[in-house]
């Protein structure tokens, strides 16, 4: 049993959780770009960088987890640089910013709203994306592929939405109290 007298356990300081959400309006036509891939499914994402909703969650989610600016501080879209981006690079950037703050990647957990197209023919292949460009092991990432159930923006394919939660640890994790 820990001294309450020693203070805080430095496990207190050796956690944290990060939440990400983000939403991008549906248009016809074009190429989405979601979770790293490039979809040819005759509709496209409408935003300055390449648009892609699920990668920025998972970028805010980390970000925020470390307490560093969040995806719009570091990446502005009113900067000529950032007008069409690739949203891989500026995660894999982000992730190189939580691991330079002495944090790393425990697991990751998002969902994404989008009536079309249907996720789980590729949601492998997503989850194999993604975890490439964070440079992590396949296994700390899942994913989950919502409907709108045919109702509101989303169902009507007017939206999608991606949520993400993270947890990230300092390195070594979880040092001896
Ligand atoms: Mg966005």
């Amino acid at each position: 049993m820990r001294d309450p007298a020693a203070g805080p356990s430095p496990l207190l300081d050796a956690i944290r959780i990060g939440f990400g959400f983000d939403s991008h309006r549906i248009e016809p036509g074009g190429i989405m770009h979601l979770g790293g891939l490039s979809i040819d499914c005759n509709a496209h994402f409408v935003g300055h960088s390449d648009a892609d909703v699920l990668l920025h969650a998972i970028t805010d989610a980390l970000l925020s987890a470390a307490n560093l600016p969040d995806i719009g501080q570091l990446f502005p879209n009113n900067l000529e640089e950032n007008r069409g981006r690739d949203s891989a690079e500026m995660l894999s950037l982000a992730m190189d910013q939580v691991r330079e703050t002495g944090w790393e990647l425990v697991n990751l957990d998002c969902v994404v709203q989008l009536e079309r197209p249907k996720l789980s023919p590729i949601k492998k292949e997503l989850i194999e994306r993604i975890s490439s460009v964070l440079r992590t092991d396949f296994h700390r990432v899942s994913l989950k592929g919502k409907t709108g159930e045919g109702t509101g923006a989303i169902g009507r394919g007017e939206l999608a939405e991606a949520h993400c939660v993270v947890l990230i640890t300092k390195s070594p994790p979880l040092a001896a109290t």
